[in-house]
């Protein structure tokens, strides 16, 4: 990864005039953002809906632009840029492709608009069919494709004329479970080939960990954390993260000064903690909490279990079922249990 910076964002805040009750107020979209996004990067913007992220892409496509603060493309000061001067081109969740013309067509038509040749033409655009495994498909309308060869045909549009930046609102969004899936692992594919910076927004915490090589989290239009996925993951800075990127345990007050001897919150991870029989003495090299299991569910591929500790505050495993049947984890409800984790596994919290 070349070290140059894609797109920098200083001090941005986007607000939006709202008017309730009669009142004229204003919503902060985007709250004094700060952000570097690498060359080649895929860099995603996460985030629950409302958090900023569209107002945030807008604004670097040219289609909004910043209350305050500025926006740089490769060093260049764009935020009066016109979205046609700026060398980024977007992707939509409904595609919007043009009914009536041929995939062919819709793939070609940002060559068509800059006046390239036919022949030139027609080689670039089965160049990009080829690259999206849609070879083959050019003279087809778009009713004619499923959701998931839409979404390809759109990439393949969006990539023709080799913006320097691609930006992703949700693309995947429209995607039944298995389809997007496997999109996200050959978007990601496409990406290192091309080797263009993207720039992907998701509310979707586990596609996100998937396919990015850095995350921004939203959260009320500011960014909480950035970070690698097994950063954010392992090493949630804020509550927020901690809740919104998997499943975590939080633990503060009393039950925390119990357990680590201090009080300050901390997470930790469900598929951190061991659970065992009550018998011989803890690790002093983990944290351990005692106490009895209220329920046990079972999930195929792993179980979940519920755990109130003595003294107060409830933890949640999980485990996977690599030798136990549901008969067996089944047993483990009511009993006396202790928990343990490695201590570097638990991540204290500032927000
Ligand atoms: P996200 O993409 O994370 O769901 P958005 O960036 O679309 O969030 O919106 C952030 C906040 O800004 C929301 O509260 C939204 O209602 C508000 N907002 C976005 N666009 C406008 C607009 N054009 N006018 C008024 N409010 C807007
Ligand atoms: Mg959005």
């Amino acid at each position: 990864m070349s070290d140059d910076k894609a797109i920098e964002f200083r001090n941005v805040s986007r607000t939006f005039p709202v008017k309730q009750d009669n009142l004229i107020g204003e919503v902060k979209a985007v709250d004094n953002v700060s952000l570097e996004i690498h060359n080649g990067e895929f860099f995603s913007l996460l985030g629950p809906s409302g958090s900023g992220k569209t107002t945030s892409l807008r604004m670097i496509a040219g289609f909004d632009r910043p209350t305050s603060g500025q926006i740089l493309l490769y060093g260049q000061d764009v935020s009066n840029l016109p979205p046609y001067e700026r060398d980024v081109n977007t992707v939509f969740q409904d595609y919007a492709l043009f009914p009536h013309m041929t995939v062919g067509e819709n793939v070609g038509y940002g060559l068509m608009i800059k006046k390239i040749a036919r022949s030139e033409r027609e080689k670039r655009v089965d160049e990009m069919l080829d690259l999206v495994q849609l070879l083959g498909f050019s003279g087809r309308k778009p009713a004619q494709l499923s959701g998931g060869q839409r979404q390809r045909v759109a990439l393949a549009r969006a990539l023709i004329n080799h913006p320097k930046v691609l930006l992703l609102d949700e693309p995947l969004g429209a995607l039944d479970l298995k389809l997007r899936q496997q999109m996200q692992i050959e978007l990601k594919a496409i990406q290192k080939r091309v080797g263009i910076t993207f720039i992907f927004v998701t509310h979707d915490q586990e596609e996100a960990l998937t396919m990015s090589d850095r995350i921004a989290v939203f959260n009320q239009g500011r960014i909480e954390q950035i970070g690698s996925p097994a950063e954010i993951y392992e090493h949630p800075l804020t509550q927020f993260v901690a809740g919104f990127v998997g499943v975590s345990n939080l633990i503060s007050g009393d039950t925390a000064r119990r357990i680590t001897g201090s009080d300050v919150q901390f997470s930790i991870r469900p598929e951190k903690i061991h659970l065992d029989a009550m018998d011989g003495r803890p690790d002093p090299e983990t944290f351990s909490a005692e106490g009895k299991v209220r329920d046990v569910i079972y999930l195929g591929l792993y179980t979940r279990y519920l755990v109130d500790l003595n003294g107060g505050g409830d933890l949640v495993v999980v485990e996977q079922n690599l030798k136990t049947t549901s008969m067996d984890v089944m047993k483990a409800k009511g009993q006396n249990v202790r928990l343990s984790w490695k201590k570097e596994h638990a991540s204290y919290l500032g927000g």
